[in-house]
């Protein structure tokens, strides 16, 4: 076994004793496999290991992975006969308004929306032989300063519009709260995602219900997953140490 295909069955092995922890049913949390830094090769390994739901975090790379990866499937469909399986990429990072056409051409899911502005133009730029994409709207759940997403407060009014836009579908709420400094602590900060999450839900203004809150990284999936998240994004663990 490969080195990332060890560490992908170490990470499952978390999530599922979190989820049994929790008493959640380990099906209820996807896992993402964050490949920022690391090559074509990296996440390739990971494929072979059973993982297809990959996040990255810059744009250009992100893009030229997406292109090397359904080459290296082509190639191997057509060597081995046997039809690849859909690789789904999530744009995790950052998106300018400049590079929002790039975003809408080539990811399925982008989980850092925090602007209007933003969303309008990925719905018009969503070529129309894809699929709708897939959104969830950042929250900076702690106030962090320097961090991106939208204070709480300000989500449920972005949801509803986001709600309109025909060339998305709105799929939930992504957070990254800082580190705590125990699991408790983790399991505080994660649970406002998860009131939020609840209460937008709960108030009924959205057509289709959110499923998705993305929430829990290498450092804090266990506390995550214990106040509710249904899709971890891990990197570390994973892939290594990004230097
Ligand atoms: C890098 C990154 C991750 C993965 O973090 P690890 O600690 O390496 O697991 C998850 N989410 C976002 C938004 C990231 O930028």
């Amino acid at each position: 076994m490969t080195t990332i295909a060890h560490h992908l069955r170490l990470v499952r092995d978390r999530i599922n004793a979190a989820c049994l922890a929790a008493g959640r049913d380990p099906a209820s949390v996807r896992l993402l496999a964050v490949s920022k830094t690391f090559g074509a090769e990296a996440v390739a390994e990971a494929v072979v290991a059973g993982q297809h739901a990959f996040g990255e975090n810059y744009i250009a790379e992100g893009v030229e992975k997406i292109l090397a990866l359904r080459r290296w499937q082509a190639d191997e469909t057509a060597r081995t006969g046997i039809a690849a399986a859909a690789l789904e990429w999530h744009c995790i990072g950052p998106v300018q308004s400049n590079k929002t056409r790039l975003v809408a051409g080539h990811f399925d899911w982008v989980q850092s929306v925090d602007r209007l502005k933003i969303a309008q133009r990925l719905s018009e730029q969503r070529p129309p032989e894809l699929a709708p994409l897939q959104i969830c709207l950042q929250v900076n759940i702690d106030g962090g300063a320097n961090k991106s997403g939208l204070a709480p407060e300000a989500v449920q009014a972005l949801a509803e519009e986001v709600a309109q836009l025909p060339r998305l579908v709105l799929r939930g709420l992504m957070a990254i709260p800082e580190p705590a400094i125990d699991f408790v602590a983790a399991c505080a900060l994660h649970a406002c995602a998860k009131a939020l999450f609840d209460q937008i839900n709960a108030a009924g203004v959205l057509a289709v219900p959110m499923d998705t809150l993305s929430l829990g990284m290498t450092a804090d999936l266990e506390a995550a997953i214990q106040a509710g998240s249904t899709m971890v994004r891990v990197g570390t663990a994973i892939f290594g140490g990004r230097g």
